[in-house]
C-alpha cells in the first residue's frame, strides 16, 4: 500500500459514478489542497485513470476493530489500514471492546485513535446498554454529544421489551438510529451453525433462524408505537427480508443491512467444518440468499457491510464447534459484493456504488460528499476489470479469519483519496493484476 500527500492530482478518463447527483460519465476529476476543482494548476499530479470507476468515498457502515481491550486480534491503526486497502474511505465500529464503548470517555478515544491512524474515518457506534448486559440504559445524550454516530448491543440482542422500549425513545430524543443485532438468546442458544438439513447431517446443534425473525417482529412493532429509526444489522433470512419490507411498505423508519457473505455462501459451506464458515448470523440455505439479493435489489436492504470480525489463528483453530464466530471482510468486500450481485448479472457498478455510499451514510447521518466541484476529496477508486487472488497472507488486517482465501475474484479497489491522502493499493504483494472482458 503506497500512501502519499498530494497538493494537486487529476484521475483522468475514469467513469465516474456519483449516486449523490446521479451522474455517471467518463469524466477527469481533479483535486486541488483536498478539494474537487473546476481547474487543472500546472503541476498536476495526473493518474492515468482509464477503465477504473471513480466513485465518492465508501463507508462500511459495521466493522469490530476489537481496540481497546482485544488488540491480539486487531488495532483501530491495523483495521483502519486494512479498511483504506479494502476501497472504504469510512467505517463505522461496533462497541464489543473492552472496556465497552458504553461511555464518552471509550467513544472520545475511538474518535482520536481513528484520527491519530488517519487511514479513514472511524464512526464510533456506541452501546444501547451498560457493558452490553440488555438492562440498565446507558447515557444516550452523552454518548451522541461525544460523537456517536448510532447505538448497538451488536453480538448480542436487546432481549428484555421494556429496554428495548426505553431505548427506542431515547433514541428519538437523541435522533440517532438503533441497531439490532437481532438474536433471542433464548431460542437460538446452543446453536453453533443454521438450523436445517445441513446442520442435522453434521450433527451439529442447530441455530433457529426464528430468533432472529421473533426479535425483529417485536422491533417493528415498538417501532410503530414510538416511531424512532430502527435498523436491522446483517439481515439473512427471507422472512426477515419480508418484515422488513412490509414495515417499509407501512412507512415505517425501519431500515436494514447485509453481510456480503450472506449473500454468497450457503450452510453447505459448513460442510468443510472450517472455522471460518462460522458467523453469527450462520449461513443460511440458498432460499435466504436468494431472499437477501431481491431485498437488495428492490430496496428493503439499503446497504452491504462487512461485519469485519478478526480473530487470532489460535482463538479460530479449535474446531469449528468451539471457534468463535466471525470473519473478516474489510479486504474482500468490494470485490466480493460484484461477484454476488454484479457477476450473477443481477446489478451494475451504480447500484453497488449506491449500497456503499449515499445509503449507509443516510442510515447514520455521516459525511455526505458527492464529487462536487466546492467539496472536500473523499474518493474510492475501484478497477472493475482486474482479476485477482484472495490471499489471506497479504492482508492489512490482523485477522486471517476468512473462508475465501484463494478465490478468484474479479473487480478490485485501487485506492481512496481523502482530502490530500491517497493510498493506493496497486501493487499489493501476492496479488497479481490482469484484464479481463466484463
Ligand atoms: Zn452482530
Amino acid at each position: 500500500m503506497h500512501i502519499s500527500q498530494e497538493q494537486a492530482i487529476m484521475f483522468q478518463g475514469g467513469r465516474v459514478i456519483d449516486p449523490y447527483c446521479d451522474r455517471d460519465e467518463v469524466a477527469d476529476v481533479i483535486v486541488v489542497d483536498g478539494t474537487i476543482a473546476a481547474k487543472a494548476p500546472a503541476n498536476i499530479k495526473i493518474i492515468n485513470a482509464t477503465g477504473w470507476i471513480i466513485a465518492p468515498g465508501f463507508l462500511d457502515m459495521h466493522v469490530h476493530l476489537r481496540e481497546p481491550g482485544q488488540t491480539d486480534k486487531e488495532t483501530i491503526e491495523t483495521g483502519s489500514q486494512a479498511a483504506a486497502a479494502g476501497g472504504f474511505t469510512a467505517v463505522a465500529c461496533m462497541p464489543n471492546t473492552q472496556p465497552c464503548m458504553d461511555t464518552p470517555d471509550v467513544i472520545t478515544q475511538v474518535i482520536v485513535q481513528g484520527r491519530a491512524a488517519n487511514h479513514c474515518a472511524v464512526y464510533p457506534i456506541a452501546a444501547i446498554t451498560e457493558n452490553r448486559a440488555g438492562r440498565v440504559l446507558v447515557d444516550f445524550r452523552a454518548l451522541k454529544d461525544a460523537g456517536a454516530v448510532a447505538f448497538s448491543d451488536d453480538g448480542v440482542g436487546v432481549e428484555d421489551d421494556s429496554v428495548m422500549r426505553a431505548a427506542f425513545e431515547r433514541a428519538r430524543q437523541v435522533g440517532a438510529p438503533l441497531i439490532q443485532h437481532c438474536e433471542y438468546k433464548k431460542m437460538s442458544d446452543g446453536g453453533i451453525m443454521h438450523l436445517g438439513k445441513v446442520s442435522q447431517q453434521l450433527g451439529f446443534p442447530g441455530l433457529d433462524p426464528r430468533s432472529e425473525e421473533a426479535m425483529i417482529e417485536r422491533d417493528i412493532d415498538l417501532c410503530r408505537q414510538i416511531g424512532s429509526h430502527y435498523h436491522v444489522a446483517h439481515i439473512s433470512t427471507a422472512k426477515a427480508v419480508e418484515l422488513v419490507r412490509k414495515a417499509k411498505a407501512e412507512g415505517l423508519p425501519v431500515t436494514a443491512e447485509v453481510c456480503t457473505h450472506h449473500l454468497i455462501l450457503t450452510d453447505e459451506a459448513c460442510k468443510s467444518a472450517s472455522p471460518n464458515t462460522k458467523m453469527h448470523p450462520p449461513l443460511r440455505p440458498k432460499a435466504d440468499v436468494a431472499a437477501c439479493r431481491e431485498g437488495l435489489l428492490d430496496g428493503t436492504i439499503d446497504c452491504v457491510v462487512t461485519d469485519h470480525a478478526p480473530h487470532t489463528e489460535k482463538e479460530k483453530g479449535v474446531g469449528f464447534p468451539k471457534a468463535p464466530p466471525g470473519i473478516v471482510g474489510l479486504e474482500t468486500a468490494i470485490s466480493l459484493a460484484a461477484r454476488a450481485m454484479i457477476d450473477t448479472g443481477l446489478a451494475d457498478w451504480k447500484k453497488v456504488v449506491r449500497w456503499f455510499t449515499t445509503a449507509p451514510n443516510e442510515i447514520l447521518g455521516t459525511v455526505d460528499r458527492g464529487i462536487e466541484v466546492g467539496k472536500t476529496a473523499n474518493l474510492t477508486m475501484i478497477d472493475p476489470q482486474a482479476t485477482w487472488k484472495v490471499d489471506k497472507h497479504t492482508f492489512l488486517s490482523k485477522g486471517r479469519n476468512t473462508p475465501f482465501d484463494g478465490w478468484d475474484l474479479v473487480g478490485k479497489p485501487v485506492g481512496t483519496l481523502r482530502g490530500v491522502q491517497l493510498t493506493l493499493s496497486l501493487t499489493r504483494q501476492g496479488n497479481h493484476n490482469k484484464t479481463v472482458t466484463r
